[in-house]
């Protein structure tokens, strides 16, 4: 019997759509074609691999309304969010579209000949995809390696698996051959584990739990398979004295509830400097309370609901009876796995509210005395992905920013992810980077090549 997963609306719970389960079996021999069309995709010349990949990212900005409708009732994203996240789908199709014809090599000096390098494709690789951004991630594993030669098996999450498979269709209409790019829904269990165990996977890129990451490398170890690891976070969002308190209270909320707090990124712990701990405190009040939390398809969402019930319950035991709530947003009542936006304050920093991803709106706030104080407690974190910090103090901002351990950082603002910039993780945050320049280093291997020119 074929086995399906039905796709529910975490919003109304009602059924989206059934979906039908790649096998073992099926994952193999999708590999195997994977593998058979790398020879064909690799020898495309660079420029029709970049007009291909320009096409592609052309076609889904054509479907970008139909994709964030697929992702509003699916994932429960604020239709806001979705079609941006489609459309960053196509920017990064869009930038990587250069890369073919820029994947340069070296020349280096050398006595006797010609030294060169190339930067050569790896085969085939697997994007495993977690359900909190299920577009973007994607789009972060299968763009770049496509532009660097190699072809592609994705499995988004079980979850959410609807707008993957609308990007496979959509490469197809692109003229992208359809075994060079290949999503395959199913189990993490059986697909993922056939991309980390199957040797003609050469690479495996994979963003979800810090638990399954560390499975993931281990199980590739056995072949040496290399991995880019996108974990958890539990980043710290540091407000010193001196900064604009208004604008640091304001943005606060939206780099912690954005997406439901599901997000890797997520500035889920507020570090503020004692002395305006209070005034900090009363301007939160108002920004999170004006969080609009409602029907996730309404343009003016601003939240929508958590991904499924079993979630809901592992964030709300991070809330207990007795918690410190210090604020209270709204959330919907009824069908839907809703969670109103929380802070907790004071809180130790030792508590498992501060120190546990909770990957939902949950904040704590937590004082700090002086500079060296705030590095150290953001610092205390097995994690360190993205933060923030918001100083008027120039020199100050440098040296904090160099002191935290941490992959992807911004100074009085709180956004963290541009297509053109690296984004990746300090410690069990991750392994690797993705996006920017440096993502084709992930996706190629340096080739040295030594030419004799003596005279024979
Ligand atoms: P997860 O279990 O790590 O899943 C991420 C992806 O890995 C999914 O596609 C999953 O497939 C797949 N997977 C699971 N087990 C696998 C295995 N043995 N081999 C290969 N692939 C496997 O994450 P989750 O269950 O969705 O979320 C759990 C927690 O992880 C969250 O609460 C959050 O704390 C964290 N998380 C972090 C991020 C991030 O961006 N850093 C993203 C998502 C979750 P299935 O869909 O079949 O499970
Ligand atoms: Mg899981």
């Amino acid at each position: 019997m074929t086995a399906t997963y039905d796709v529910v609306n975490p919003a109304t719970e009602g059924v989206v759509e059934t979906v039908t389960l790649t096998s073992a079996e099926e994952t193999d021999a999708a590999i195997g074609r994977a593998h058979s069309a790398y020879a064909s995709w690799r020898a495309v010349a660079p420029a029709d691999r970049a007009r291909l990949l320009r096409r592609f990212a052309a076609a889904v900005d054509a479907d970008i309304e139909n994709l964030a409708a697929l992702e509003v009732a699916s994932a429960g994203h604020t239709i806001s969010n979705a079609r941006w996240e489609a459309g960053n789908v196509r920017d990064v199709l869009q930038y990587y579209s250069a890369a073919p014809e820029r994947l340069f090599g070296r020349q280096i000096p050398v006595a006797g000949g010609v030294d060169i390098t190339f930067k050569e494709p790896l085969g085939v690789v697997g994007v495993i995809v977690p359900w909190n951004f299920p577009m973007p991630i994607a789009g972060w594993g299968f763009a770049p390696a496509l532009a660097a030669g190699n072809t592609v098996v994705l499995k988004p999450a079980e979850v959410t698996p609807l707008t993957a498979i609308r990007l496979g269709e959509l490469a197809r209409e692109a003229g992208i051959p359809a075994d060079v790019f290949q999503v395959l829904p199913g189990k993490g269990s059986v697909v993922g584990q056939r991309f980390v165990d199957n040797p003609d996977v050469h690479k495996v890129v994979f963003t979800g739990s810090t638990e399954v990451g560390k499975a993931i490398m281990a199980g590739c170890a056995a072949q040496v398979k290399p991995v880019t690891l996108e974990l958890g976070g539990k980043s710290a969002n540091v407000v010193f004295a001196d900064a604009d308190l208004e604008r640091a209270a304001a943005g606060a909320p939206y780099a912690v509830f954005d997406n439901a707090g599901q997000d890797c990124c997520a500035r889920s712990r507020i570090l503020v400097q004692r002395s305006v701990f209070d005034r900090f405190m009363e301007l939160l009040e108002p920004a999170v309370q004006g969080v609009r939390v409602e029907d996730p398809s309404l343009d003016s969402a601003e939240m929508g609901p958590l991904i499924s019930a079993a979630h809901r319950e592992k964030v709300a035991s991070y809330v207990p009876d007795g918690a410190p709530v210090a604020i209270r947003g709204d959330a919907p009542t009824g069908a839907g796995y809703w969670f109103p936006p929380t802070v907790l304050a004071p809180v130790d920093p030792a508590d498992r509210s501060a120190t546990e991803e909770i990957f939902g709106p949950v904040v704590v706030v937590i004082p700090f005395d002086d500079e060296a104080d705030a590095v150290r407690i953001a610092n205390d974190s097995p994690y360190g992905l993205s933060g923030s910090l918001w100083t008027a103090d120039v020199g100050r901002a440098l040296r904090v920013a160099r002191a935290l351990e941490t992959g992807a950082l911004s100074v009085n603002s709180n956004s963290s992810v541009r297509y053109s910039t690296p984004f990746g993780g300090f410690k069990q945050s991750g392994l690797g980077r993705e996006l920017g320049p440096d993502a084709l280093d992930s996706f190629t291997e340096v080739k040295n090549v030594f030419i004799n020119t003596e005279v024979t």
